[in-house]
């Protein structure tokens, strides 16, 4: 066999046949590095030819063509260029667009109406999205607060509000669907990277706010079946499992943080991998479940309160909660782009909200910080940032700062991809643990008999 083998290699015409063999032991003599003098011309030629290299490369990287640049895993100066290739291949994954919210307001949640691939009346569609290189977001499925006097002191009065968020993640869903080109449902940290590298869009579902919620833990675990992979704990109305931040200075405490409820339905979450948002939720909230909370946290939409002080965003003492050490919690903070939680009126651009980012990433560090803008959920835009085409401008800025590109990718969405895998890690763990679901009742609740304790069963 072994000389059959070596017959049909003699045939190869890669080998020279002519039999001369002196030929070829003169020629190999020739170009041999056995021979010191040649080794030597060898070796002094490679020097040289690398010396040039990095001559080129060190003192002549302005002149090289960005194509060359590109190739060689050079980023351009010019930080508009940078911005793009970043997110060529670290797109955004912004943490709430309110799309879901403009289709039940202005289209009543006819989703025949719509038609993503035209200039949408807010901020969001598809030409827009493919030209701000989004490669996932949460579509936010928001309903707002029940009245104080339709929800009552006990929030008993909150039922139709579970109705309007199951509308909502219809529309969601159904949107998701229409554009299956563009768009596809994403359940895990796994599926956005799937859709990314498939050139799509992954699309998460959260929902806006533990109000949503009808005080029933059980509502939490369908929705989560229905795709849902956060909750707000609260929206600007606090409710059964914890207090809200308002939206103006002033909102007396109810619960002073979470409620013994709130606590359950932090482990419920952790149990199924539903990321726990601290957005809109009270300073006490919001420390309390970062110290309860066994999963990274999030905060899908919320800024810097030392940058501009309001209600909804995030005082430095939290931001120093944050992190991967001893006593500290894994998080991204995302900073929302409304004008009113960025800047003074009138100076709301895309400078402010990069200070934001910068001060967030000082303070809790870079790899806590991502973008969760709030389009179509602000009645107005930062100047320069005024709808999602506009995310490459952020990057440039960041870039102009001196951010580099693996801290940019982590802002774009490798932070919150990091959190996700974490909360999926401790689910699964709970869950390999045989953690029971958690069966807690709102205890102002009436409608359903008392309960035997666990001892008389
Ligand atoms: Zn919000």
């Amino acid at each position: 066999m072994n000389r059959s083998r070596d017959n049909s290699n003699e045939r190869s015409p890669l080998l020279n046949t002519n039999g001369h063999h002196e030929d070829d032991e003169r020629t190999r003599g020739a170009l041999s590095t056995r021979d010191p003098k040649s080794r030597i011309v060898v070796w002094s030629v490679l020097t040289l030819v690398f010396i040039a290299a990095l001559v080129v490369l060190v003192g002549f990287e302005d002149k090289l063509g960005d194509s060359v640049k590109g190739w060689l895993g050079i980023l351009p100066k010019n930080p508009t260029k940078a911005a793009i290739m970043i997110l060529d291949k670290a797109p955004v994954i912004d943490g709430h667009i309110d799309l879901p919210a403009l289709v039940r307001y202005k289209y009543a949640n006819n989703v025949s109406a719509i038609d993503l691939n035209r200039k949408m009346p807010g901020h969001v569609d598809i030409p827009r999205l493919k030209k701000g290189k989004v490669g996932g977001f949460f579509w936010s499925t928001y309903v707002s607060c029940p009245k104080p006097d339709i929800a009552g002191k006990n929030f008993l009065g909150a039922s139709w509000k579970v109705r309007d968020t199951l509308e909502q993640i219809d529309v969601s869903k159904l949107l998701i669907e229409k554009y299956p080109e563009t768009f596809s449902l994403a359940l895990n940290s796994g599926d956005v990277k799937n859709a990314i590298s498939g050139g799509k869009i992954a699309s998460l579902l959260g929902v806006e706010g533990g109000h949503q919620l009808g005080n029933s833990i059980a509502v939490l675990r369908q929705y989560h079946a229905l795709g849902v992979r956060y909750l707000t704990l609260t929206h600007t109305c606090h409710n059964a499992f914890a207090d809200s931040c308002g939206l103006l200075p002033g909102i007396i405490p109810l619960h002073y943080g979470l409620s013994p409820l709130g606590r359950s339905l932090i482990g419920e979450m952790n149990r199924l991998g539903v990321l726990v948002d601290l957005s809109h939720t009270s300073d006490d909230t919001a420390r309390q479940a970062l110290n309860h909370s066994k999963a990274p946290v999030i905060w899908s939409h919320s800024s810097a309160r030392a940058v501009h002080e309001v209600p909804r965003n995030v005082p430095d003492d939290i931001l120093k909660l944050i992190g991967r050490g001893a006593n500290k919690t894994d998080a991204v903070v995302m900073v929302n782009f409304a004008p009113f939680f960025i800047a003074y009126p009138g100076e709301a651009d895309l400078y402010a909200v990069a200070d934001h980012v910068d001060h967030i990433a000082r303070i809790a560090g870079k790899e806590h910080v991502g973008l969760g803008s709030d389009f179509d959920g602000i009645g107005e835009v930062p100047e320069g940032l005024e709808d999602v085409s506009k995310y490459p401008a952020l990057i440039a800025e960041l870039y102009r700062r001196g951010w580099n590109k693996y801290e940019l990718a982590g802002l774009t969405g490798g932070n919150l991809l990091r959190v996700m895998e974490g909360a999926e890690e401790v689910a699964k763990e709970l869950q390999t643990a045989n953690t029971r679901p958690v069966f807690d009742i709102y205890s102002k609740r009436k409608d359903l008999p008392p309960r035997a304790s666990e001892e008389d069963l």
